[in-house]
């Protein structure tokens, strides 16, 4: 039953990837989360634990492995699905908000019309590092009128505290490293 699945079986599934993609990176690789039947059903409802179906309109997604999350959730909360892209993905209109990463800069884009204006959204991404990726998610959603409910996020670098980008929203993880 996935509501018996707790955030230490989670943890135990995460696989640490050292060094990867790059030297000094301990690279919290999720797959076998998803490969778990239960373990991915009880994710989802960790994600989702604060909302009843109907409470939200849209969950966003960021690119590309929140992509999975936020499917899942937006389908369980009867909400649609809003993708957040790399710049250059995304076919019609955009609005784009530049980040910064450690070294130089990225951005990040969504459609102009993905969201009504007070809509009611469920922010989800698979990991919450520096913050710059899912702030810049966040900027955008405020651009188009949305009204963050929550940000949530399976895993946190504690660390890293990337909460500092997410100032004003409430923001919630299931794992902390
Ligand atoms: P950040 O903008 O620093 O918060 O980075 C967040 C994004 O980068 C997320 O979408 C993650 O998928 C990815 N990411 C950053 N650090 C890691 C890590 N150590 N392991 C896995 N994914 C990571």
């Amino acid at each position: 039953m996935p509501s018996t699945v707790t955030a230490a079986e989670i943890t135990k599934a995460i696989r640490n990837v050292p060094d990867f993609p790059q030297t000094g990176i301990q690279f919290k690789d999720i797959t076998p989360v998803l490969a778990d039947a239960r373990l991915f059903a009880g994710a989802i409802e960790l994600l989702t634990a604060n909302f009843q179906p109907g409470s939200i309109d849209a969950v966003v997604g960021i690119d590309a492995r929140g992509f999975i999350f936020a499917a899942a959730a937006a389908t369980k909360l009867q909400a649609g699905f809003i993708p957040v892209r790399k710049k250059g993905k995304l076919p019609y209109q955009t609005i784009e908000q530049d980040y910064a990463l450690e070294y130089g800069h990225a951005t990040v884009a969504m459609h102009t019309d993905a969201l009504q204006p007070g809509a009611r959204v469920l922010l989800v991404d698979d990991l919450l590092a520096t913050g710059g990726t899912s702030g810049a998610a966040a900027s955008l959603v405020r651009k188009l009128g949305g009204d963050i409910r929550e940000t949530v996020f399976l895993i946190e670098l504690k660390f890293l505290d990337g909460r500092r980008h997410l100032k004003g929203f409430p923001v919630r993880s299931i794992v902390e490293y």
